[in-house]
């Protein structure tokens, strides 16, 4: 094969980061835009039969018939596999739900194990000074990765509960790979600043809202909340070329992306200095658009590699 000439290369990332760049507006979520771009690179990668039976066990969600109200897709598998990415951010203002320890529990409908929304599930909060007093964390994310995978692969676990399972395995593999989804800062009193949520922020790349806090704007990195269809795919194009699957990387485990998003956490989620609140400049910005890309797709590569062994009934045998 020819070597492409590196006059070639360099326009083609610059198009690529343009593309990526312009896709990118300002900022509701990795919650939507970055979730439903893991799970479009996941469902690209699925074979027939690992995707047949991912749509046979979305069908039996309750919430099937409003997640294909709400997509733009010709496909419904697809459609139902994409909206089910979000579905644990969406029940967060959703009043069948409720969150412990703040609400009465409402009543439980048909096809739910509970109403809980589930709030300790999404994070979980490692702290970035070693050195400091830190609480344990209440966020179980680490946790639920594994024991939602498990469900999943039961042969013995009913389809109700294999359908409540996958939307939140398909959403909390997202939420591993954002760097404050797994890290915390302390300060000397053991008060942590919830994953840069208590970090209040300045970012000018932001037309409107440039005031906000650090989790937030992390949050709003991959894109805005209303991503869907061709515009979709095509950021899903850009970001599979930009950032390639790497066919020698072990398998990885829910352990080690968590592990992943700390160290790019301590290195790369604060900017720099000692503002009290401060100010997002174009390099950190330009790093932090580089890491978030890069920490979506990774998601979608291994959502495809958890979910294909997935089958009607349990997973097939490695
Ligand atoms: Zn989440």
């Amino acid at each position: 094969m020819t070597a492409e000439p590196p006059w070639r290369a360099a326009r083609r990332r610059s198009c690529l980061w343009l593309t990526l760049l312009l896709v990118h507006s300002p900022a509701m979520a990795w919650n939507a835009a970055g979730h439903r771009i893991s799970a479009l690179i996941a469902w690209e990668r699925l074979d027939p039969t690992s995707r047949s039976a991912l749509a046979g066990i979305l069908r039996q969600h309750p919430d099937y018939g409003r997640w294909q109200r709400r997509a733009k897709s010709s496909d419904p598998d697809q459609a139902a596999f994409l909206e089910a990415s979000t579905w644990p951010d969406d029940i967060r203002s959703d009043q069948r739900f409720y969150s412990a320890g703040r609400e009465p529990p409402t009543p439980t409908r048909k096809g739910f194990p509970d109403m809980e929304r589930r709030l300790n599930w999404h994070y979980v909060d490692r702290p970035l000074n070693p050195g400091r007093r830190a609480p344990p964390s209440a966020g179980r994310l680490d946790r639920q990765l594994t024991a939602l995978a498990g469900i999943l692969c039961d042969a013995k676990a009913s389809s109700a509960e294999r359908a409540y399972t996958l939307p939140w395995l398909i959403h909390l593999v997202g939420d591993a790979h954002q760097p404050l989804h797994a890290a915390s800062r302390y300060g000397p009193r053991g008060d942590g600043d919830g994953g840069g949520n208590e970090q209040q922020i300045v970012n000018p790349f932001q037309r409107r809202h440039s005031s906000t806090n650090l989790h937030r704007y992390w949050d709003g990195l991959p894109g805005s909340s209303w991503l869907r269809g061709r515009r979709l795919e095509s950021t899903v194009r850009a970001l599979t070329i930009l950032y390639p699957p790497t066919p020698t990387a072990p398998a990885a485990e829910p352990a080690q992306w968590i592990e992943e998003s700390w160290r790019l956490a301590r290195e790369a989620a604060y900017p720099p200095g000692d503002d009290a609140v401060p100010t997002i400049s174009a390099r950190f910005h330009a790093n932090a658009l580089d890491i978030a890309g890069r920490r979506v797709t990774e998601a979608g590569y291994r959502l495809a590699d958890l979910l294909a062994p997935v089958r009607s009934r349990g997973c097939a045998a490695h």
